[in-house]
């Protein structure tokens, strides 16, 4: 019998090709008129072209997001956006950039405006995460969520091949573990199913064309599912084993969770067989197998070896994992960990 609750999340959507022009309209509606624009280093380019759509709606351009948000940066950038008078921040770029944004939201009143660029699905959570001393903490709280996002696939046209496979991964994984979260329902669940769906038949697309406008939208569209998912259910045994490995063996973030997302998936196999059964209908084959092999014809990772994990420190990862109980479909053991990333280690095909 259903039972379940439901909350849904505050965010505006605009979505399709070319709608980053309606991004000065957007600010006004937002009641704001000096936006600070937030990027990468690498992404600089996209920031300068933002600040000029914004026209006298933009104060400045701060390029220094980098990856898992060091306090240093959010720092940096609370202290422009407080010079700058800013009334709100323009996140373009991916979860990086996203994460900025959300570091300066935490502590003002600052609405974020996110123009996502990857899959990673940020834009769409109330989870922030900030890292000091080496220790990334995350937590949640609505007032990080983005008020509006434009997700404008021709905006995604520039991701590099590979991080085009390994964000979508990392989004398919979003959706796999809201399909057995601890908090599941049936809406969610139906958005997950189409997220995996979407990606599995718009990633082979992009990696054979990545100008392909029409993939590229599909993708995205599945990018949003995915962040919808991740932001409104919990995550389970997945997400946890890639914090620890990304964040005690510094490996990167959307590679890690394409390699072990067929093993974490092969593991709670038995445990979640609804779940499973709604993977393997969107991949059209049995769910763990369906998804290493997905990987695979993306040319993406497959082991961690490749990603610089030492075999050594297997063991040490996996009593890390273990440390704190947390929700899984499956019990947590070590052994089980274990294994499962000796797996990952190797990158063998799961055998379902
Ligand atoms: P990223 O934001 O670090 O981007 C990777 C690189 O690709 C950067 O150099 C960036 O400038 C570049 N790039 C991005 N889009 C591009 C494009 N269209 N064209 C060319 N280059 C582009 O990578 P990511 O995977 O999007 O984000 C990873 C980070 O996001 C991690 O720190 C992760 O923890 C976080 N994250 C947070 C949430 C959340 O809900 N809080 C969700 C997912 C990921």
């Amino acid at each position: 019998m259903l039972s379940f609750v439901y909350e849904i999340l505050p965010s505006r959507v605009i979505f399709g090709a070319g709608c980053v022009e309606k991004l000065p309209d957007e600010i006004r509606r937002l009641g704001a008129g000096k936006a600070l624009v937030l990027s990468t280093p690498e992404q600089r380019q996209s920031g300068a072209e933002m600040l000029e759509r914004l026209g006298s709606s933009g104060v400045g351009v701060f390029d220094r997001a980098v990856m898992h948000v060091p306090i240093e940066t959010a720092q940096a950038a609370r202290e422009e956006a407080h010079r700058l008078g800013a009334d709100c921040c323009v996140a373009v770029g991916g979860g990086s950039t996203t994460g900025l944004a959300k570091a300066i939201a935490l502590v003002s009143t600052l609405p974020i405006l996110a123009v996502p660029t990857t899959y990673a699905g940020s834009e769409m959570t109330p989870i922030w995460g900030i890292t000091e001393g080496g220790r990334k903490t995350t937590g949640r709280d609505p007032r990080v969520m983005p008020k509006t996002v434009l997700y404008d696939p021709c905006l995604t046209i520039t991701m590099p091949t590979m991080l085009s496979a390994t964000s979508g991964l990392n989004s398919i994984a979003h959706c796999v573990e809201a399909l057995y979260a601890k908090e599941a329902n049936p809406i969610i669940s139906m958005l997950a199913e189409e997220g995996i769906r979407e990606f599995a038949a718009s990633l082979p697309a992009i990696v054979r064309d990545p100008g392909n406008l029409q993939a590229r939208s599909r993708a995205l569209y599945a990018a949003w599912l995915g962040g919808i998912s991740l932001g409104s259910v919990g995550m389970a045994l997945h997400h946890k084993l890639c914090h620890t490995l990304g964040g005690t063996y510094n490996l990167p973030h959307a590679e890690t969770h394409t390699v072990v997302l067929p093993h974490a998936v092969a593991y709670n196999a038995w445990a979640a067989p609804d779940a499973i059964d709604r993977i393997s209908r969107a991949l059209g084959g049995p769910a763990a197998g369906a998804l290493f092999d997905l990987a695979a014809s993306l040319g993406a990772p497959a082991s961690l070896a490749e990603l610089g994990m030492k075999e050594g420190d297997l063991d040490e990862a996996a009593a890390i994992a273990v440390q704190n109980p947390y929700y899984n479909p499956r019990p947590i053991t070590r052994e089980g960990i274990r294994a499962l990333l000796q797996d990952a280690f190797e990158g063998r095909r799961p055998a379902s």
